[in-house]
């Protein structure tokens, strides 16, 4: 039996922990064996209650107070400890039995993706498959500039933790549908990308975002962005499909 891990990624605000609770949710009605696992001690409250939480293993006042540490400092050591408690993270993980299981990762993107601590989390959590959805915030992505400067961020993430990478547009609903469908044009034709930096920047921001979109073009890499909404689930069929493509080869996760 196989259990697919998937980390939910993205910078703070981006909509990861309401999109492991919709996606978690969406799941279960699919009739799919699905666990959360929250990987962020530093967060306060959850939409959804995880089946793991690593609160019970690090806590963040406690470190606060033993270290005489500000909140930036305890977050950073905290995400150190989580690493030392990966065995035993990875033993719950293993008894749920559970055939996928998704992982909230850190508010603070680079907790997880630029720390040391983050590609050792990765490859330690378990050896199953694994995966990692990176989340594009829509608001944020309208302006070419702000999309080109999230191209480079995931390029980072993939950069640093090289796991099998899906690019969502996360909160689509909150985005008219023609302003939607222009960011995933974006991120499907390098022409309609270039057309938009070169109509809609200028300047320094222009020639900066020119090259900066040719360089990831000239890697070779291809994010084509999959618009969902954890709100009204609009999207859901193409993440989830999407995703079965790339852990399970297009099968279900539970039979
Ligand atoms: P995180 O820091 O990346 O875990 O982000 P959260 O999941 O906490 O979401 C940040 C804010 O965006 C919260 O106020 C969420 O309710 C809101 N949000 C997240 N996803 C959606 C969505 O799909 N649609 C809408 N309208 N709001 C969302």
């Amino acid at each position: 039996m196989r259990t697919y891990i998937v980390f939910i990624v993205g910078t703070a605000g981006s909509g990861k922990s309401r999109l492991t609770e919709a996606f978690g949710n969406w799941l279960k009605m699919s009739k799919q064996d699905v666990a959360t696992v929250n990987l962020d001690p530093g967060v306060d409250s959850l939409p959804y209650s995880p089946d793991i939480d690593v609160r019970d293993y690090v806590n963040i006042s406690e470190l606060m107070e033993k270290y005489q540490l500000g909140p930036n400092g305890a977050l950073i050591m905290a995400a150190d400890l989580v690493a030392d408690q990966i065995e035993k993270i990875s033993r719950e993980i293993e008894e749920l039995k559970s055939d996928i299981i998704l992982v909230d990762t850190s508010g603070q993107m680079e907790l997880f993706a630029f720390r040391a601590s983050g590609p050792y989390i990765a490859n330690e959590l378990t050896n199953e498959p694994k995966a990692l959805v990176y989340l594009y915030d829509a608001v944020f992505s309208v302006n070419p500039s702000n999309y080109v400067s999230n191209l480079f961020l995931s390029t980072a993430v993939l950069n640093r933790l090289m796991l099998p990478q899906l690019h969502i547009l996360s909160k689509c609903d909150l985005l008219p549908r023609e302003e939607v469908d222009r960011i995933v044009d974006w991120s499907a034709k390098q022409d309609a990308l270039a057309e938009a930096i070169e109509t809609k920047l200028e300047g320094t921001k222009r020639l900066l975002n020119r090259s900066m979109m040719r360089a990831i073009y000239n890697l070779g890499l291809n994010f084509p962005l999959l618009p969902v909404s954890a709100k009204t689930n609009d999207g859901m069929v193409n993440f989830n499909t999407a995703l079965e493509r790339v852990l399970a080869a297009g099968d279900k996760y539970t039979f």
